[in-house]
């Protein structure tokens, strides 16, 4: 008899072939998620020998375990409710919502904004709704947008990472060639996952606006870190040539979800006709309460110079010790090359109580594989010189260094 169903098993056998098998990490030996170090209430950390320590985590302040976050996370569960029963149209709506949307709208200085329930969900109901004919799209954009570029089914044309001139180029061929009735939308990441640059927001703005298009920006890595509050979008003055700031709650903001500010009338056609909003659950209520609350510690606290003193510390024991390190941001992307190379540095940093996972191909290029190491804003120097005695005696361990 023929057989149409699937086989997972043989599947995971097709990964494991070809070196791209994952697990998920062992949760139990991973420490307390960020420790609240310098609240003089509470004790140093202590190191327990079997406990990893976190480096690659994008709970970059380390406001997880934030008491006015967790107290604004339990008091919206208390009054609002855990979950909001419904999608945001029909009886989801809910005053926590409104309140982090005033002031994510606020800190990312529009008229409006709106919470999904996650960034991916935000990218591919955005994209879609926006309905562009064509769309322009860095090649190392997340994952997300890619799937809500095929959602939109525009034709996509992609453009060298981070690369003005050749978007520019792009943008001119098209021009040529297409019809004038076309919508265009350029879309990039602000801060890049993975290779932790930064798009050159400004130049990349002037070429949008030399063709009339449209640009959307995802600040999922830049949220709450880049001025009080804001993202690159805002450090560069942008805010009103980009006309979608998007983003997660799930990063700097320790919480859970996604958003969209903008104008009043694009936030408007979103509540009508980004699918993943209106046919989605709205945010659960205690996640609008904790990324609220943690927008206005990011806004107060010394957090963020205290994250960019430990990338410095980081970055520089990891170049002293040998190895390459690219990006200009809170993600230091190392750099092996070799894919086992890479996941034998990822075990034996494992060993020495590191958890930084190795990345490998299909997410980055071939010969680019790398540990991709990011700091969080709690980490004590102690913490940080233990993580760097782990890359050094791994590194040397694998003659790596
Ligand atoms: N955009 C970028 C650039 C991301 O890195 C991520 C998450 N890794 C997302 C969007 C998706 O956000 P979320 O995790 O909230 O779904």
């Amino acid at each position: 008899m023929t057989d149409h169903g699937f086989d997972p098993a043989a599947r995971l056998r097709d990964r494991e072939a070809n070196d791209l098998r994952r697990d998920l990490a062992p949760a139990e030996r991973v420490a307390a998620r960020s420790r609240i170090a310098t609240d003089p209430q509470n004790e140093p950390p202590t190191f327990d020998g079997d406990e990893l320590s976190i480096f690659a985590a994008n709970n970059y302040l380390g406001l997880a375990d934030h008491e006015r976050v967790q107290a604004a996370a339990t008091e919206a569960a208390r009054e609002v409710g855990t979950g909001a029963g419904a999608s945001r149209l029909v009886t989801g709506d809910t005053p926590a919502h409104r309140a982090l949307e005033r002031e994510l709208a606020e800190t990312r200085r529009t008229e409006r904004a709106l919470a999904f329930s996650s960034g991916y969900a935000a990218n591919v109901g955005t994209i879609a709704a926006l309905n562009p004919d064509v769309i322009f799209s860095d090649e190392l954009n997340h994952a997300s947008i890619v799937d809500g570029c095929r959602l939109a089914g525009a034709e996509t044309v992609v453009y060298d990472h981070c690369d003005p001139a050749d978007l520019r180029r792009k943008m001119g061929e098209r021009n040529r060639s297409g019809s004038v009735e076309e919508s265009w939308l350029v879309v990039t990441d602000s801060v890049f996952s993975m290779d932790g640059d930064v798009a050159p927001l400004s130049a990349i703005c002037d070429a949008v606006e030399e063709f009339g298009a449209w640009l959307m920006v995802d600040e999922a890595h830049a949220t709450g870190l880049y001025t009080a509050g804001g993202g690159v979008v805002q450090r560069e003055g942008l805010s009103d040539r980009v006309h979608v700031q998007l983003g997660t709650l799930s990063k700097a903001l320790a919480s859970q979800g996604g958003y969209v500010a903008g104008s009043q009338p694009l936030v408007e056609h979103l509540v009508n006709a980004a699918r993943s909003f209106v046919f989605s659950t709205g945010l659960a209520p205690p996640a609008a309460g904790a990324a609220r609350e943690a927008l206005r510690v990011a806004r107060e606290s010394d957090r963020r110079d205290r994250l960019w003193s430990n990338v410095e510390r980081l970055r520089e024991g990891l170049e002293a010790t040998g190895f390459e390190v690219w990006g200009d941001t809170q993600i230091l992307p190392v750099i092996v090359g070799d894919r086992s190379a890479t996941m034998a540095l990822d075990e034996c940093l494992r060993e020495h109580g590191v958890l930084a996972p190795g990345i490998r191909p299909p997410t980055v290029p071939e010969g680019t594989s790398r540990i991709r190491v990011a700091p969080m804003a709690t980490h004590t120097d102690e913490e940080i010189d233990r993580c760097l005695d782990a890359f050094r005696t791994a590194g040397r361990e694998l003659d790596l260094v």
